[in-house]
């Protein structure tokens, strides 16, 4: 900026002074031109008239002064010269002003030398005996006069220059050195020169519009981060040609991907689902897909987003719906094994009952047959009653009542349910600890302990032990349900917490397990935010812990 004021007045000044120097120089030699003219104009008048008076014998002893006077006659032959012999001149008769005052009286004309160093102003008057009288001067030409003088324009040209240059400096210093030192952060509060005070108005102006704009923009892109940051959904926004404008932190989780985000979002997913509904949402329409991604399922939406009827890009919204269909799975073959599960009873039910119906059945068979219906019905009841607990606990649909519960004493009751059971195998049954208590609820323990020391029965071999220890720690209290049954093989060990889940169908069956005795103490567990875990070995027994933590811990009195 100062380089610039600097260079302009200087470049101004220059100029003005050239023209300044050129403009005197025409305006003088303009004055000096009209001066010669007149001069010459005089000298022919009265020249002319003497001549008029006294003819030709008039150049007798004449006397040249300043300018060359000829005579000429009517066919340009000339009489008289000042200058020179005028018998060893050419005939004039082709001379500009001789033929103009021939016709009009009087004649001009200017002629310049070969080095147009100078030029020769003629001026002819025609006299009564047709004769013409010219007078002429030498003068210098304007280029004479410029060279001539160079020396004297150049000095006052070096000398105008210098101070130009010493006053733009400072000039342009004086210009520059307020606005440098303006503190633009506050223009108001500045102290400069009057002819900046509009300015530093309208900058006093443009910084709070522009500091309101840039709140503004700040608290709506809080605002979006907020919305988005805190959104479980994958967010993104792309343009039309499918590069990501901006995005959220659950995309990035969803995806796997580590920011900084950019180029093109089908960059970070070649799933061909995926790829069709950007696709589809930049053509203009709004699109939906189940995307599949490693062990993960994901809901995608896409919608395009719309400027003047064109499509300027997509909004996409990924949900992760593994967790959603991976229950919906559950249920599909929880309600599958169920109806399988209640239709193999009730068909045997059916079965002998129609056979009874038919009436061509023996006493005996009829109450072998009822003892059979008797019995399905049984399998049918517990399945069912098994079901419930499932579901109650699934479904948390029932306010469960917890209480503090003294699990030695809970324990020992559920052992001597199932004493006749046991001694049917000549299996053992041992209740090891103290008296300890836990706050929970009484039911759902009960089921709990109940399926395991029933399966540790169950699955024992003849003459047998179970083992029932409560142990209580600093902070928790852990059961363990240890038998030295058939053991669980380690393929199956995973699974045999799923619903309907059994080793083998028919032992199960045939020993009136519904397979679901496990699962419903898994569920009591998790109620009880407890740890399961089962180690078995084959041949050897199997051992349940169940570890209650700090939810369920009751302190010492
Ligand atoms: P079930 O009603 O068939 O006993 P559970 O859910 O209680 O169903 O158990 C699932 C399966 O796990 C059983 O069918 C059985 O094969 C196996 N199992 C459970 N407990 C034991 C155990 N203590 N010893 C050996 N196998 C067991």
């Amino acid at each position: 900026m100062h380089k610039k004021i600097f260079q302009s007045s200087f470049l101004t000044v220059f100029l003005v002074l050239i023209a300044t120097i050129a403009l005197i120089m025409g305006i003088l030699f303009h004055f000096f031109e009209v001066q010669i003219q007149t001069e010459l104009e005089n000298e022919a008048g009265y020249l002319s008239q003497a001549i008029e008076k006294e003819g030709i014998r008039f150049f007798d002893g004449f006397k040249k002064q300043t300018n060359r006077v000829t005579l000429i006659d009517a066919d340009g032959k000339v009489l008289f010269d000042s200058d020179a012999e005028a018998e060893k001149l050419d005939n004039h008769a082709d001379r500009e002003e001789i033929n103009e005052a021939l016709k009009n009286g009087t004649g001009k004309s200017i002629r310049y030398s070969q080095t147009l160093t100078e030029k020769t102003v003629n001026y002819a008057v025609k006299l009564s005996n047709n004769s013409i009288l010219r007078i002429s001067t030498t003068q210098y030409t304007v280029i004479t006069v410029l060279l001539g003088m160079l020396q004297p324009i150049l000095i006052v040209l070096v000398v105008a220059l210098i101070l130009t240059l010493v006053l733009s400096l400072k000039v342009s210093k004086a210009i520059i050195e307020p606005i440098n030192q303006l503190d633009l952060e506050s223009p108001e509060n500045n102290v400069a020169y009057e002819e900046l005070t509009p300015l530093l108005r309208k900058l006093a102006e443009q910084n709070q519009t522009i500091k309101e704009q840039l709140e503004d923009a700040y608290k709506k892109q809080v605002e979006f981060n907020l919305i988005t940051g805190n959104m479980s959904e994958g967010f993104l926004l792309i343009d039309k040609d499918a590069s990501i404008l901006t995005y959220n932190s659950a995309a990035l989780e969803l995806f796997g991907i580590t920011p900084p985000v950019n180029g093109n979002v089908l960059a970070i997913c070649r799933a061909k689902d995926f790829r069709d509904t950007i696709s589809n949402a930049l053509a203009g329409a709004k699109a939906e897909n189940i995307i599949m991604r490693e062990e993960c399922c994901y809901n995608m939406i896409a919608n395009p987003v719309f400027e003047k009827k064109e499509v300027i890009g997509a909004v996409i919204i990924i949900l992760d719906i593994t967790e959603r269909e991976k229950r919906e799975t559950l249920r599909r073959e929880f309600t599958a094994n169920v109806s399988h599960e209640l239709k193999t009873p009730l068909t045997s039910i059916s079965g002998f009952a129609e056979l009874m119906k038919e009436g061509d059945v023996s006493e005996d068979m009829v109450v072998d047959f009822s003892a059979s219906i008797y019995e399905e019905a049984q399998r049918l009841i517990t399945l069912v009653t098994d079901i419930i607990k499932i579901s109650e606990l699934d479904g948390k649909s029932i306010p469960f009542q917890s209480e503090t519960i003294d699990l030695y004493e809970l324990s020992e009751e559920i052992i001597n349910r199932l004493k006749g059971q046991a001694e049917k195998r000549n299996i053992t049954l041992n209740l090891i600890g103290d008296k300890t208590q836990i706050i929970g609820v009484r039911k759902i323990l009960d089921e709990m302990f109940y399926n395991l020391l029933d399966n540790a029965i169950k699955y024992n071999k003849e003459n047998g032990t179970v083992d029932f220890i409560i142990n209580k720690a600093e902070n928790d209290v852990t059961v363990w349900v240890r038998d030295t049954g058939i053991g669980i093989p380690i393929f199956h060990q995973s699974r045999v917490f799923e619903r309907f889940y059994r080793v083998d169908k028919s032992h199960s069956k045939q020993i009136g397990g519904t397979g679901l005795g496990l699962a419903i103490v898994k569920h009591g567990a998790i109620y009880h935010h407890a740890e399961t875990r089962l180690e078995s070995v084959e041949g050897k027994g199997t051992t349940v812990t169940i570890r209650f933590g700090r939810e369920s811990f009751v302190g010492d009195e």
